[in-house]
């Protein structure tokens, strides 16, 4: 079946590219997609601009979107385990995480349904006589939404909800890595009777596709989840028109312990923190600073618990951890291994590929542990984005949030301490756009995501996450109109 998605008909790139799409776990074909080019993200944008300007979308009350949402939200959910399962294939993520995925962005749905019709704007008591102030909300125009491998269906649902919930219409890319549950989310969108033209997907790669998406005239917002480099040029090819962007880029996040935390619960979310979903997740613990006093008992027991870790296919039974998303990922990954063994970090665990003939072929790699790392490392640095740990001590909390702020990132970062007060404090004075306090990951669609720094503009959820897909516009009427006067004049 064609696998583009375009003013409401399932087509093939116009210029009939294809791509292969590769299992992470036995780096075999999983399916055969279309690969798009300019001339289809052209035919997509123009469809998005006609559904916008002059379609029925325009037209639909704002708790009718919500209800197109709601249908959305039910759709994700009949199709749990088969969205589940493709994602899982697609990403070698486990399907139960891949499962927990549909269930949030199932309530991301809901969420921005519900909102969709609840914040209209407001009258503005000006005090000025005679007037009637009223701000107001309009969607933004056509929107590119373009996301990365990590959470494929998640991260293009924190933008798409929104988008849709504030009016705008949208074309869509996942990454070419992991293009498959995408598709069949705009299945179920297309199921649950979105008019043509106001959701349409466009698969391929960044030069091919997202490049044009970026850049072409009739866009009027560019939402962008992935990389540092990726989101400047993103960043500086909207400058041209002066586009809306919104972008959410990469993380170095610190997981601080203070000696007097739960040393079991500490140690079981410093693994998860890290290594859950091979530590290919935007806000990875990777870095533990921990308290001096605390370090070497902490780490020997995190070794012996990483070790133990049970790596596989993410459709496996048991299985914990599944593989890197891509060789060409995992070199990457191994390039910084390489680089802290250069640099003198102290390998403790990992650092390798795993043995055994069901890894053979899969981009499997260890959990990995480096201690005695310092701030100027490259490995203590630079986003990783896979299983791979750093571990550097601290004797003051002052030093401790010191080097927690150490970083040209600032996305998320987590406080371990028994002590109430001190957690409030270190929370209140690390520079992450989210900070957790005894707990490391979860998040919720009430509340924003999105990064101090280098890690990004704008944020996605919550209130700010409706937004940045809207237009604020000023009314103003004078009710009592006469003649000012302000220009008397004179004879000349
Ligand atoms: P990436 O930047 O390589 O690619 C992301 C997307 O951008 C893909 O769809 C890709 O095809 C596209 N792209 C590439 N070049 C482009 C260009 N020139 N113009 C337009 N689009 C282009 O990132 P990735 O490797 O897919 O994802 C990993 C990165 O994503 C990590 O840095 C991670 O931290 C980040 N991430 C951030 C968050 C967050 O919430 N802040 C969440 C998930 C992932």
């Amino acid at each position: 079946m064609p696998d583009l998605y375009i003013n409401g008909k399932w087509v093939d790139a116009a210029g009939g590219g294809t791509r292969t799409v590769l299992d992470p776990a036995n780096a075999q074909p999983l399916a055969e997609v279309a690969e798009a080019a300019s001339e289809d993200v052209d035919a997509a944008v123009r469809a998005a601009r006609e559904a916008f300007d002059a379609g029925p979308w325009r037209s639909t009350t704002a708790a009718e979107r919500g209800d197109y949402l709601r249908t959305v939200a039910d759709g994700l959910q009949e199709r749990r385990g088969e969205l589940g399962r493709i994602e899982s294939l697609d990403t070698g993520k486990t399907v139960a995480e891949a499962e927990t995925d549909v269930d949030d962005i199932t309530n991301v749905f809901r969420y921005y349904a519900d909102m969709a019709d609840k914040d209209a704007g407001r009258m503005v008591d000006t005090g000025v006589p005679n007037s009637i102030s009223r701000v107001v909300y309009e969607p933004i125009g056509v929107c590119s939404l373009i996301a990365p491998w990590n959470y494929p269906l998640l991260q293009m649902s924190w933008k798409l909800a929104p988008a849709l919930a504030a009016g705008n219409t949208c074309v869509i890319k996942p990454s070419e890595v992991t293009p498959l549950a995408t598709v069949e989310l705009v299945k179920i969108i297309e199921a649950a009777g979105v008019p043509a033209g106001v959701v349409n997907l466009v698969l391929g790669d960044g030069p091919g596709v997202g490049a044009p998406m970026t850049s072409h005239k009739g866009v009027d917002m560019v939402s962008f989840t992935g990389g540092l480099e990726t989101g400047k040029r993103i960043m500086a090819t909207a400058a041209a028109d002066v586009k809306n962007i919104a972008l959410e880029l990469g993380g170095k996040n610190p997981n601080v312990v203070f000696a007097d935390a739960d040393f079991d619960t500490a140690v079981d979310f410093a693994l998860n923190a890290v290594f859950f979903h091979s530590g290919q997740v935007c806000s990875a613990g990777a870095r533990l600073i921990i308290e001096e006093s605390l370090k070497d008992r902490f780490v020997d027991e995190l070794v012996e618990r990483a070790g133990k870790i049970k790596l596989g296919r993410g459709q496996d039974e048991g299985v914990e951890v599944g593989p890197m998303v891509s060789e060409q990922h995992r070199d990457k990954v191994e390039g910084y291994i390489q680089s802290a063994l250069d640099e003198g970090a102290t390998l403790r665990c990992g650092g390798k590929r795993p043995e055994g003939d069901q890894y053979r072929d899969g981009y499997f790699l260890e959990p990995t542990v480096f201690d005695d790392c310092t701030r100027e490392m490259t490995i203590v640095r630079e986003e990783v984005f896979g299983p791979v740990l750093s571990v550097e001590t601290f004797t003051s909390e002052e030093e401790a949030i010191a080097l927690a702020n150490d970083t040209e990132y600032g996305l998320a970062g987590g406080v371990w301490t028994s002590d109430a007060s001190r957690g409030q404090r270190v929370a209140g004075a690390l520079r992450h756009g989210t900070v957790w306090i005894n707990d490391f990951h979860p998040y919720v669609p009430q509340a924003e995501w999105g990064g101090f720094g280098k890690s990004g503009v704008g944020r996605e959820l919550g209130h700010h996450g409706l937004d940045e897909y809207r237009e604020t516009k000023h009314i103003w009427q004078n009710t009592a109109p006469e003649p000012m006067r302000w220009f008397q004049g004179e004879e000349r």
